[in-house]
């Protein structure tokens, strides 16, 4: 029987999905990495990958025959139309494969995590839309810590995704992420016992 309930967890760089969605795992609750299934479309062996490399040419592959992602970046980033075709060919391939996987979760309710999931159509495939949220201080703060990187790399980045307002308008539900980790903490087990009640709720009796 499908899961009757699909969290989406998203957020800016730095807003702390990681650590909540590392939680709400803890918790029991198998989360799905948007980021992960991002890589796994573009192994080596897969079709996406031999497109990839007939469109841009072998130096987009490393020594080894992975996809050269630092190279991938920076081309895409100064002509936008690779941007575009490269996001039509790897979207829908993602969108099918977090399909597939949801369809493959056995749980009360799954999460979808996803750093684009308002960018891309992923919101479509999600009951709930929950933001972490923080302030453009704390993630420039935390993600420059975290990745040894300088604020004007984590600034494109963020210029990259949606506002921070613009996120928080158009979730279900938000993690304000200002606080500790213990404060964290306390608010995924509020939610986590919302989504066991709402799960529970929608079960056929
Ligand atoms: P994201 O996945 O959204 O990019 P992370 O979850 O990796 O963000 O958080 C960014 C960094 O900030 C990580 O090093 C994380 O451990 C740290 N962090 C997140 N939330 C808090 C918090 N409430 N207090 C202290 N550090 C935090």
């Amino acid at each position: 029987m499908p899961v009757s309930l699909i969290i989406g967890l998203t957020g800016g760089i730095g807003s702390g999905k990681s650590e909540v969605s590392r939680r709400f795992e803890a918790l029991g609750v198998p989360v799905i990495d948007a980021d992960q299934i991002a890589r796994l479309v573009v192994e080596p062996g897969t079709e996406a990958l031999a497109s990839i490399q007939h469109h841009f040419g072998d130096d987009i592959l490393l020594p080894d025959g992975t996809l050269d992602r630092a190279r991938l970046r920076h081309r895409i980033f100064t002509h936008p139309d690779e941007k575009t075709w490269l996001e039509q060919l790897l979207h829908p391939l993602i969108n099918q494969r977090i399909r597939d996987e949801l369809q493959q979760a056995t749980a009360t309710y799954v999460m979808l995590s996803s750093p684009l999931l308002l960018e891309t159509q992923q919101h479509l495939l999600v009951d709930r839309i929950l933001v972490v949220d923080t302030s453009e201080m704390l993630q420039i703060e935390r993600a420059s810590k975290r990745d040894a990187s300088q604020e004007t790399q984590i600034r494109a980045i963020m210029a990259t995704q949606l506002s921070r307002a613009e996120r928080c308008s158009r979730a279900t539900d938000i993690i304000q992420n200002h606080g500790d980790l213990v404060d964290l903490d306390e608010q995924v087990t509020k939610l986590h016992q919302l989504y066991l009640e709402l799960a529970d709720g929608s079960q056929p009796s």
